[in-house]
């Protein structure tokens, strides 16, 4: 009789045990912080930042009738979902504005990943590195970036990508970008700089590690080029990938877009600029279409508690709402998003309702870690569900590359300071 009485104090025990057990093996996986968020839905029904879902009423788009449609988790783990042979994963890595970067969202960058194993970055700004290195792919094969323009919320969250240099990266990383009217404008001013900056950084590095990743090479889109019968350059032509860059109007001598085109897939993205028809053609047809949005001014002032006159005088460069849905009826893009918006509930909500009186195709507000996976059949959008406590992949196999680290630095301790250390 005692034996049966305990039975059912040992399931529940045997059972609690089962339900803690997968918890602690996986201790060391901290999924990402964009979960805890337990109001799902806005006032207006679009999924909440935070919520684990993309904000969009339509995640999954056809782009064919009648195909039966892949079925992906509910979420994207990085590491756990290989690629098709004609599939793109584009990733947002930052959303946010620049005034000031948030720690949900880190300013402007996009990941793209093809099947056939290349991947392109566009833009880097501050915040977005740690995002990138979520994503399960390992930093030598992260060297290619297409820069918009030089505004630091695109450009500012280099460093850590340079200083995959040595222990990770050891070949150059190649940077595209606008000229610029004047060289001190240009793409090649900006990282000779930063690698300037770096010099203590490599010499103190150059003796211990592969020296191959020191360099970077910039690659400048000529801007005086660019006219109406020659609207865009052909930025990068290798592996069957095409990306084109165009103009666009933003700040002094303007910003570039570009059109990314591999396997009758298209990836078109613009970043900062005012709306123009001339853009919406450049990324007409495009899967996937990332334009840049800004709040109203008196909501930009009010994020960012700044005087409205100074807002006003920023939103002259940029794309409320409203005017991002006119660039959306133009291009017709598979799913039209827009990013560089501080998300708040009622700011999503207000942005969904202006875009609505310009446009009626599917779009989206980007969040960080926003996922949309393209086919030829299909575009679907999550979230990535991400290890705050990644780790680095196994490293490529890459021929060709010297891994003899470099002469040491002439620049050493004083004598006398280094007397003192303790031996080990
Ligand atoms: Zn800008
Ligand atoms: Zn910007």
């Amino acid at each position: 009789m005692k034996h049966i009485k305990t039975m059912p104090y040992y399931w529940i025990c045997v059972l609690t045990l089962a339900l803690f057990l997968p918890n602690v093996a996986n201790a060391g996986e901290w999924t990402d912080f964009r979960f805890p968020r337990e109001k799902q839905l806005t006032k207006d029904g679009y999924p909440t930042p935070l919520s684990g879902q993309p904000i969009t009423k339509t995640p999954v788009i056809a782009k064919k009738k009648g195909i039966t449609l892949k079925k992906y988790p509910e979420h994207y783990i990085p590491g756990k979902e290989k690629l098709g042979d004609n599939e793109m994963r584009v990733t947002v890595l930052g959303s946010g504005s620049p005034t000031p970067i948030r720690r949900a969202q880190a300013t402007s960058g996009i990941l793209v990943e093809l099947g056939n194993g290349k991947n392109f970055i566009f833009d880097i700004g501050p915040g977005t590195a740690a995002n990138l290195y979520s994503m399960g792919i390992h930093p030598a094969l992260l060297d290619k970036v297409f820069v918009n323009h030089l505004h630091l919320d695109h450009v500012g969250g280099i460093f850590p990508l340079f200083d995959a240099m040595g222990w990770a990266r050891n070949t150059p990383l190649l940077v595209w970008g606008p000229s610029g009217t004047t060289p001190e404008l240009g793409t090649a001013a900006f990282t000779k700089h930063i690698r300037a900056a770096a010099e203590w950084h490599v010499q103190a590095k150059r003796d211990l590690l592969p020296t191959g990743g020191t360099t970077i090479i910039a690659h400048e889109i000529d801007i005086s080029k660019f006219s109406p019968e020659n609207p865009r350059q052909l930025a990068y032509d290798e592996d069957d990938v095409k990306i084109y860059a165009f103009p666009v109007v933003h700040s002094i001598d303007g910003s570039l877009g570009y059109r990314l085109e591999w396997k009758g897939l298209v990836f078109a993205y613009t970043a900062d600029s005012e709306p123009s028809t001339f853009e919406a053609e450049q990324a007409k047809g495009a899967d996937v279409f990332i334009h840049e949005v800004f709040p109203s001014a008196e909501g930009f002032a009010a994020h960012t508690k700044m005087p409205l006159e100074h807002a006003e005088n920023a939103l002259g460069e940029h794309t409320v709402p409203e005017e991002l849905g006119l660039v959306f009826s133009i291009a017709k893009p598979g799913l039209g998003i827009g990013s560089h918006y501080t998300l708040g509930d009622v700011m999503i909500d207000d942005a969904f309702k202006s875009m609505a009186k310009t446009y009626d195709g599917p779009v989206m507000l980007a969040h960080d870690l926003s996922t949309i996976n393209v086919t030829p059949e299909q575009i679907v959008v999550r979230q990535a569900k991400t290890n705050l406590l990644a780790a680095v992949p196994d490293p490529p196999v890459l021929e060709g590359v010297d891994m003899t680290p470099g002469k040491p630095s002439e620049s050493n301790t004083a004598d006398w300071l280094k007397k003192t250390v303790i031996e080990k």
